[in-house]
């Protein structure tokens, strides 16, 4: 049986969905599922994590790594590998997974594919499906030769699973935690707001909706879905609001099972962040708008208009 060791992310001593997603996706492979989780004061994630499928869990649970540096968790990740010596390694395709993967491999001397949406294997190697050109295109691709392979699955794109059952809980020992670039405090933007990154429901807000004050508009929808606020690039480089909640190719990627874009014209940089999504619902007056060729649902109309009785909608549902 394929081991594939999946490395998992958390913030505070909770585990990042997207982790999960990936333990998810390494169990339906039908593959020996193995953990590696580090941080501090994160016994009570590393215990859980068997119920979603972990059958053991690696834990570096020391002070050093209580904020991320890519040198210490590379460490952790590296001296994993050697322990268990797996045929592939999962990361979510997060900003820590992206910048830990492709350092990983390197180290490792082996290929790397990035922001999979979808994988094949033949029991050893995987293939892997991945957006390329913005994603107007898709590309299949595997690494040649050397193991383990390093993927890095994107976020939202696979199902998390809850399986129940517990996995065995080890300390992963004789790290080299000398860490010579420290994060000495993570100051997080926003004061508690849901992350574009990890939301099921997204409303985003474009030049159309006008000026700053208007985003209210934008969160009124998106509170009234449980939702997060995500913005174009047009907004944000406007300053109407903070680059965190861009979506696109310079911005973030995601796929949440709703994603409405209010305002926004659908230029193919924007749809690089957001075409994956699950269903999309446009607002726009401009019937010819592109992003009514990639919407599930089309609303031509002034979004002033149409977003105030949605939210009255919405709250009597
Ligand atoms: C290298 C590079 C990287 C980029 N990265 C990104 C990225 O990450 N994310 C991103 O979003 N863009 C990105 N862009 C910019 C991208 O090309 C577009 O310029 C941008 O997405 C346009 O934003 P927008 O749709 O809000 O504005 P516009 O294109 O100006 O569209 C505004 C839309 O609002 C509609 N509208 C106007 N008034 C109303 C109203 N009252 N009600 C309803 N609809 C209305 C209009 O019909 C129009 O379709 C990038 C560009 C480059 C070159």
């Amino acid at each position: 049986m394929a081991k594939i060791l999946v490395f998992v992310e958390q913030r505070d001593g909770e585990v990042r969905k997207a982790s999960f997603q990936a333990i998810s996706e390494a169990k339906r492979q039908g593959a020996e599922v193995i953990a590696v989780l580090p941080g501090s004061g994160i016994a009570a994630a590393a215990a859980a994590l068997g119920t979603w499928g972990a059958e053991t869990v690696y834990v570096a649970d020391d002070p050093n790594l209580a904020l991320y540096s890519a040198e210490g968790y590379s460490e952790v990740v590296a001296k994993a590998v050697e322990t268990v010596q797996p045929s592939a390694i999962f990361f979510a395709g997060t900003a820590m997974g992206r910048d830990l993967a492709p350092r990983l491999a390197a180290r490792l001397g082996v290929g790397a594919l990035a922001d999979v949406v979808a994988l094949t294997s033949d029991g050893e190697v995987f293939t892997a499906r991945r957006p390329v050109y913005s994603g107007k295109a898709f590309a299949t691709a595997t690494t040649a030769g050397k193991t383990p392979q390093v993927i890095s699955l994107r976020p939202n794109v696979f199902a998390a699973e809850e399986l129940g059952g517990a996995g065995e809980v080890v300390a992963l020992d004789g790290l080299d935690l000398s860490i010579r670039a420290v994060v000495k405090e993570l100051i997080a933007a926003g004061g508690g707001e849901l992350d574009v990154a990890e939301a099921d429901i997204i409303v985003s807000g474009g030049r159309g909706i006008k000026g700053p004050e208007n985003f209210a508009l934008i969160k009124s929808l998106a509170d009234a879905l449980g939702g997060a606020v995500g913005a174009s690039r047009a907004a944000v480089d406007a300053g109407w609001i903070s680059h965190s909640h861009q979506v696109g190719q310079t911005g973030k990627v995601v796929s949440p099972s709703l994603y409405i874009a209010c305002g926004i014209s659908g230029a193919i940089q924007h749809l690089a962040g957001m075409s994956s999504s699950k269903v999309i619902v446009a607002i726009n007056t401009d019937p010819d708008a592109p992003i009514f060729k990639i919407a599930d649902y089309g609303v031509v109309g002034d979004l002033f208009d149409v977003i105030p009785p949605m939210v009255e909608a919405i709250k009597a549902l």
